[in-house]
């Protein structure tokens, strides 16, 4: 029996292991008589496991694993029926999942007018100018994609430049974070923001500061002083955003997401694919929070989840964003940003601390899982606040509450994610000193509290689970990219190569972990998902190249050859391996 187990196990890995799991690596499903559809051998199939061990043969049957182990046990399960396909050592992995993505918003976004591909101001200009040519009927010219940074540091988005290209029709462009619109004066007017108009509660309406007119960039809560003047986005555009995200997802190998911001319209879109037998993927939607409801939202939202939660949706997280972003100082911190000229600007707390304690009090006993957005060390703390008081009430509902994004932990806020059962969703593919780090952040940060940022090693070594998410479209989706800076630090495709704060770094076992079991975890999905064990969803993928044979800084260049969703390829072709 070949058999290879990766002998430092993690604090992380040895919560998760499960009385089933350290079987050894030779398993079947005990009532086995009848043959399998489909066997693959000869891999190097790494199953994630409780003792993270590896196979060479998986057989499915009826969209379940009903073998893991050798080649030679695998004989058992073939009958002149079963397609039996040679791996020829390829790697297998269970299939990714990704914890926290915007699948339809960046399915929309790629079918409109999309920025992602290009990164300076120049580029930008011209792809607005090229897609508002091609699309003379659309009454608004909308999308998204560009990055603060190319801008300068310091620089705003302004409006002129998009007049000069589109004078008459309104244009809204989200920034690649989504914190941040771009809008043309066009669009400004429509909206009826003028030099008077006052910034609303959670935002800002960024302006010259010599005249106060609004110079293009509406930061947070102001996005919505354009956005409500939109016309809604039809049911047939959001279908057609989920479907090119579904299948651009799948691509990558991921075959489960916790899609982080849903509303009904959202719902129905997955619903109605589904029904249609074409959504591959496990859904865990997040419902959003409307801050200005409080607790009174809480029944709708069990509507929405009673509802809604069939299939392979399930409709029992609420999203709840806490803070903004670094780059704008809208993340919420405990010590002011060191801006020249202005004192003690610390961000915008969304909720109230104490109005957080009482919703996710009541979410929990709800038992809905609580998934927020927090960045600055003073949400994060207000979150895990918020945590500990519905502990307190409620006493360990096992909901496996989770925050994303972790930019700045107070250091004595790290232990009280395993204390508590709160989930760390990182983003790796962000911790890595590119302009928005070195540009935007350490600067208004200063050295102190820089070398803190994204801690995702301290985090790991304190035993919390650590999963990971891209934020898709914010970053890109590529579970191989994450990996590559979550074990070097550095950007995936060349663009530094120094390790940014290197202790940081996480061992490429935990990081395939952050992506598969950790993350099942996280979607209430690791009894079906998340490892390749027998009587588990034939949810898997089939690399092109072994992810522990190749250097580190070669591990963003892997690719899924063909993934398998329920036992059926949704990526590839296995004929063609
Ligand atoms: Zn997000």
């Amino acid at each position: 029996m070949k058999m290879k187990t990766i002998r430092s196990l993690s604090l992380t890995t040895l919560l998760l292991l499960t009385a089933a799991a350290i079987t050894g690596c030779e398993q079947e499903a005990k009532t086995n008589v009848e043959a399998a559809e489909l066997a693959l051998t000869g891999g190097a199939i790494y199953t994630v496991d409780g003792a993270r061990s590896w196979a060479e043969a998986v057989a499915v049957r009826n969209g379940r694993i009903v073998y893991v182990g050798t080649d030679k046990g695998a004989e058992a399960h073939i009958g002149p029926e079963t397609t039996v396909v040679d791996l020829e050592g390829r790697m297998v992995v269970p299939g990714f999942q990704d914890s926290h993505v915007h699948p339809i918003s960046a399915g929309l976004e790629a079918n409109s007018c999309d920025l992602n591909a290009v990164d300076n101001v120049a580029a930008y200009v011209a792809t607005i100018k090229k897609y508002a040519d091609a699309h003379p009927d659309e009454p608004w010219i909308t999308g998204g994609g560009w990055l603060m940074s190319a801008f300068g540091p310091g620089a705003l988005a302004r409006r002129d430049l998009i007049d000069a290209v589109v004078p008459d029709r309104p244009v809204l462009l989200w920034s690649r974070d989504g914190h941040t619109v771009w809008v043309n004066s066009k669009a400004l007017e429509i909206a009826g923001i003028t030099n008077d108009t006052p910034d609303p509660p959670d935002g800002r309406i960024d302006r010259d500061p010599k005249t106060g007119a609004a110079v293009g960039s509406l930061q947070e809560g102001a996005e919505d002083l354009v956005v409500s003047k939109m016309p809604p986005t039809s049911d047939a555009k959001r279908e057609e955003g989920l479907r090119y995200a579904i299948k651009y997802l799948n691509g990558f190998g991921i075959t489960a997401i916790q899609d982080a911001s849903v509303n009904e319209e959202d719902l129905k879109a997955y619903r109605k694919l589904d029904e249609a037998g074409d959504l591959s993927l496990h859904v865990v939607a997040s419902i959003w929070w409307e801050r200005g409801k409080g607790v009174a939202q809480i029944d709708g939202m069990k509507r929405l989840r009673s509802e809604y939660t069939k299939g392979h949706v399930d409709a029992g997280t609420v999203k709840i964003m806490q803070d903004g972003v670094m780059e704008n100082y809208t993340a919420a911190m405990l010590e002011p940003y060191l801006l020249p000229g202005k004192k003690d600007v610390r961000g915008i707390p969304m909720v109230e601390p104490e109005r957080l304690k009482e919703a996710v009090t009541r979410l929990d006993a709800e038992d809905f899982q609580v998934h927020f957005h927090a960045i600055g060390d003073a949400a994060i703390r207000q979150s895990l606040d918020a945590v500990e008081a519905a502990r307190k009430a409620n006493g360990d509902l096992g909901h496996r509450h989770h925050i994303s994004h972790l930019q700045l932990i107070d250091p004595a806020d790290i232990p009280r994610f395993r204390q508590l059962g709160v989930v760390a969703n990182f983003q790796p593919l962000w911790a890595y000193a590119d302009d928005y780090i070195t540009e935007l952040t350490i600067p208004f940060l200063g050295p102190k509290r820089s070398a803190g940022l994204y801690p995702i090693g301290s985090v790991q070594k304190s035993g919390a689970i650590v999963a990971f998410g891209s934020d898709w479209s914010v970053s890109s989706p590529s579970p191989f990219e994450q990996i590559e800076t979550a074990v070097t630090r550095m950007g995936a495709l060349g663009d530094t190569t120094e390790p940014w704060l290197p202790e940081q770094r996480i061992a490429l076992p935990e990081a395939i972990a952050a992506f598969t079991i950790n993350a099942a975890y996280t979607n209430r999905l690791e009894k079906e998902t998340g490892s390749l064990e027998v009587g588990k969803r034939a949810d898997l993928v089939v690399l092109d190249r072994n992810l522990f044979e190749i250097e580190r800084t070669a591990l963003s260049d892997a690719k899924a050859l063909v993934t398998l969703f329920e036992g059926k390829p949704v990526h590839g072709n296995l004929e063609a391996l």
